[in-house]
């Protein structure tokens, strides 16, 4: 089957908001084995939003749709819709009542402009949705499928979830997919993409390689007429990866870095101490971001490397100006025993310095101390790119994850 998405909003086309939603939706339809062909952007204008569906329905098996569900006369998904397949819109009594009681609930009085939240036109059934007003309309007709969701990304994540995923699945249930995800870290996309070329030539299991914020990340999916087929054609490709990239791989599928740091922390049943200089307090916020740090963060502290983190910390922290790797050691082994941890996790502030054409490069230490040793790896980050401190926050958390698990650091980071 093949898909395409259309995403609906002016302010998209204005740079206002970034769309999401369509790599979200080309990611899980990957995974259920839909091709996509075609993904477009396009205005709340009832003239191209028309012809952009219209289209979509001349060239696509299965369109959908994002945004412009709402209330106001600017949403017209619904109405381009309607208008393309020559139906009349109507007021459903069930879908009205349910409107209005989430409005009573919430102790407002549901504005006319809402009721065409309750419409659906013949041909379309309703996809609830329970994380907002507006509910999504499946419309099946001459052989092709219309989803048509809202734009709030959270809204979308739910519905696929829960309605349009298991609808679309359903519709080629001759097929099972199964995908298997290989998070890197440590070695760049090219790196990778030569160490792997010969398995990017395979069909089935097809394997994709895409740099995340978390490093790289290999996907192979594999479709057959049984999972269990499926799997067995996963599995060759995943011990191939493994024997050629393992050193470099720290999880898969779901796994996190967060997530990777403190299953090898619970596993073992210790507690940790931060001490951060270059993130100022990111570390320690994504640490807690996650449910599972309850019990295992036993403090942290940023430092500056100024009086009082070496009064806290009861050390003499080298020039701030310019950290050295044992300033990581010594930081990381302050925090472990001044904040009563089993393990300390430092990273010191960034040093900058200028490498020619290609811009001033920065320079953090990142220190783990165990119960009996100390560990230091180096990141290396052009201080000029954007979003390096959630990269210098991916590096810690790996770097412990791979102290924890191998009793040896790993990962020396290059942005690549
Ligand atoms: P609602 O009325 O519930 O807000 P809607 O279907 O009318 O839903 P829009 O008004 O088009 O949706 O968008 C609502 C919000 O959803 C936008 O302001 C934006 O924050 C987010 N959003 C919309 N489209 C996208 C998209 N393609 N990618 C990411 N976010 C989006």
């Amino acid at each position: 089957m093949n898909a395409e998405i259309i995403s609906v909003g002016t302010e998209l086309l204005m740079g206002e908001i970034v769309d999401t939603n369509s790599s979200y939706l080309a990611d899980e339809l990957a995974k259920i084995g839909v091709d996509l062909h075609w993904a477009t952007k396009v205005g709340d204008h009832p003239g191209r939003l028309e012809e952009a569906i219209e289209r979509a329905l001349d060239r696509s098996e299965i369109t959908i749709t994002t945004g412009g569900l709402g209330p106001t006369s600017d949403d017209l998904t619904r109405e381009s819709i309607a208008a393309v397949l020559g139906e009349g819109m109507e007021v459903q009594d069930d879908l009205l009542a349910h409107l209005t009681s989430q409005f009573e609930s919430r102790g407002v009085k549901m504005p006319a402009t809402n009721i065409k939240q309750a419409t659906l036109i013949p041909s379309a059934k309703v996809i609830p949705n329970p994380m907002g007003t507006a509910p999504g309309w499946w419309v099946e007709k001459n052989g092709h499928v219309i989803a048509a969701m809202p734009g709030p990304p959270r809204e979308i994540s739910h519905m696929w979830d829960n309605e349009v995923g298991p609808r679309l699945r359903s519709l080629n249930p001759e097929i099972a997919i199964v995908t298997r995800t290989l998070k890197t870290f440590g070695i760049t996309e090219g790196g990778l993409d030569e160490m792997l070329s010969p398995l990017f030539e395979s069909d089935n299991p097809n394997l994709g390689i895409y740099s995340k914020q978390d490093g790289i990340h290999l996907r192979a999916i594999a479709s057959a007429s049984t999972q269990g087929e499926a799997q067995a054609l996963i599995e060759p490709m995943e011990r191939e990866i493994r024997k050629i990239a393992g050193h470099a791989i720290w999880g898969e599928d779901d796994d996190t870095p967060v997530s990777a740091a403190l299953d090898a922390l619970s596993e073992k049943d210790l507690t940790l101490a931060i001490a951060e200089g270059f993130t100022g307090g990111l570390l320690s916020s994504t640490v807690l971001e996650s449910a599972s740090a309850s019990g295992v963060l036993a403090g942290s502290i940023v430092v500056t490397g100024g009086d009082s983190d070496r009064l806290i910390l009861g050390l003499s922290v080298a020039d701030p100006d310019s950290p050295q790797p044992e300033d990581a050691s010594n930081l990381a082994l302050a925090a472990r025993d001044r904040l009563r941890a089993d393990i300390g996790l430092a990273m010191t502030p960034l040093v900058s310095r200028e490498t020619g054409d290609s811009g001033p490069v920065g320079t953090t230490h990142i220190g783990v101390a165990t119960s009996d040793e100390v560990f230091v790896r180096s990141g290396h980050y052009p201080t000029r790119r954007l979003r390096i401190r959630e990269r210098a926050v991916t590096h810690a958390l790996l770097e412990l994850a791979r102290c924890l698990e191998t009793g040896s650091g790993g990962h020396e980071s290059r942005w690549g």
